[in-house]
């Protein structure tokens, strides 16, 4: 079956403020032929990359980052908000659609040289993935890709992350 995501993801206005169309990914999650579907067209939309590990940003990160991983077959590291990390971690502040947010990474989560792919459930100004480059470059890691189920395409994030291999499975 082939699947149109843009069917399963619910569009919500005025979430989490005034102006913003909030794209609900829960709508698609709970449907798991759906959101098994996703994860195996994430994984094809990168197959020409060569991937050591995942990395995703918290919370929604996680949601597509540990599935896409372990259908990749390799791990996975968290990002995390600040403060929620048990080890020793480096941090980086950032601006966001809307809002504020400081993202960690712990020291040792990707080893010097590592082709890191970066996920997460969508892409508006790219203000989280820069951030997240940022912290996986820091630690060595080389950024192959990132991949997301959604791109905010009249945000232009792709702009703001020149040079990159984008994949995303739907655009608004
Ligand atoms: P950016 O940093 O690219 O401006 O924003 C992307 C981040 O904000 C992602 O981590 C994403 O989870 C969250 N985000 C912003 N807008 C939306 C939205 O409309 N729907 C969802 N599901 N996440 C959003």
């Amino acid at each position: 079956m082939s699947y149109n995501f843009k069917d399963y993801i619910r569009v919500i206005p005025d979430f989490p403020q005034p102006g913003i169309r909030f794209k609900d990914i829960t709508t698609l999650l709970k449907d798991g032929p759906a959101y098994k579907a996703a994860i195996e067209a994430l994984k094809e939309s990168v197959a020409d990359l060569k991937i050591d590990v995942v990395a995703g940003p918290e919370a929604r990160g996680f949601v597509i980052g540990a599935p896409l991983a372990l259908a990749l077959g390799v791990g996975f590291v968290p990002i995390r908000k600040s403060g929620k990390l048990p080890g020793e971690t480096i941090e980086a502040s950032y601006d966001l659609e809307y809002g504020k947010d400081k993202l960690a990474l712990h020291k040792d989560s990707i080893q010097p040289g590592q082709r890191v792919l970066i996920a997460d459930d969508l892409l508006a100004t790219g203000g989280t993935i820069a951030t997240t480059t940022q912290l996986i470059r820091q630690l060595g890691g080389e950024i192959v890709g990132a991949a997301f189920l959604i791109e905010l395409g009249y945000l232009d994030g792709r702009q703001k992350l020149q040079g990159m291999n984008i994949r995303s499975l739907v655009t608004y």
